[in-house]
């Protein structure tokens, strides 16, 4: 199923074109902080629907352990791999060297030196949006088909064990923020949920449960498409636009 819309997605020019279309656009790709911004490299879809990249602390410790990070895109919902090649030469020696420091130095160095003095792309390759390009020019990551040690992180949602969590959004009827908890939602049925401003009910699928560790919820924004379309509502409708400022 996903392997069809996979290559339903590759086969779309649209899709291929806004590729092309974020690639010249390269140069606008800016750092927010700690958080690199750029276009998925599998759907061209600007950055993150929240308005955030990733941490580059978190991508550069992944490549570090791993020689790559594998990301999300929230848009169309696939794995693709950061390479360990985005980054200039020598940096991530520069970051091995301060994260075995004792105590948690790394966020302070590269506070200090690359986002204080706004020199992030320094970080970076010159050529870096080209080599995500590359590194994810074969589609995504199957992350269903990789094995994993459920001790450690679920590849698919990022998640720990044992680590409930719950979010909010918009009420479909009326707009009023609704939360809940993963363990109010029972993982074959869903729930119904009453919203104790409009008095009206909703559904919110069983399917916003992870479908690789079935142990924590999917990705935020994945939640909320798939309750919008429970629910007959569309997705825009569901975000709570005080969680999406900056
Ligand atoms: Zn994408
Ligand atoms: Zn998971
Ligand atoms: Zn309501």
């Amino acid at each position: 199923m996903n392997y069809l819309r996979n290559l339903f997605l590759k086969k779309q020019p649209v899709v291929m074109q806004s590729i092309a279309e974020a690639m010249q656009r390269k140069d606008d790709f800016t750092f927010k902080n700690y958080f690199l911004l750029y276009a998925c490299p599998l759907c061209g879809a600007p950055p993150a629907l929240s308005g955030y990249g990733q941490s580059i602390l978190w991508i550069a410790l992944k490549c570090i352990n791993d020689k790559e990070a594998i990301s999300f895109c929230d848009s169309c919902e696939q794995h693709f791999r950061i390479p360990a090649a985005i980054f200039a030469e020598g940096i991530l020696c520069e970051l091995t060297e301060v994260s075995q420091i004792p105590g948690d130095q790394l966020y302070n160095y590269v506070k200090a030196k690359y986002v204080e003095t706004n020199t992030q792309l320094n970080l970076l390759h010159t050529g870096w949006y080209d080599f995500l390009i590359e590194a994810n020019a074969n589609g995504p990551v199957d992350v269903m088909a990789m094995t994993w040690n459920p001790k450690d992180e679920c590849p698919l949602c990022g998640r720990r064990p044992y680590r409930p969590i719950g979010f909010s959004y918009a009420c479909p009827n009326c707009m009023n923020e609704i939360n809940i908890a993963q363990e109010d939602i029972d993982p074959e049925l869903g729930v119904r949920v009453i919203c104790n401003h409009c008095m009206k009910t909703h559904y919110v699928p069983p399917t916003v449960w992870c479908p690789k560790c079935h142990r924590s919820l999917f990705h935020y924004y994945s939640i909320l498409r798939r309750i919008a379309k429970a629910n007959g509502v569309n997705f825009e409708q569901l975000r709570l636009k005080k969680n999406e400022a900056g």
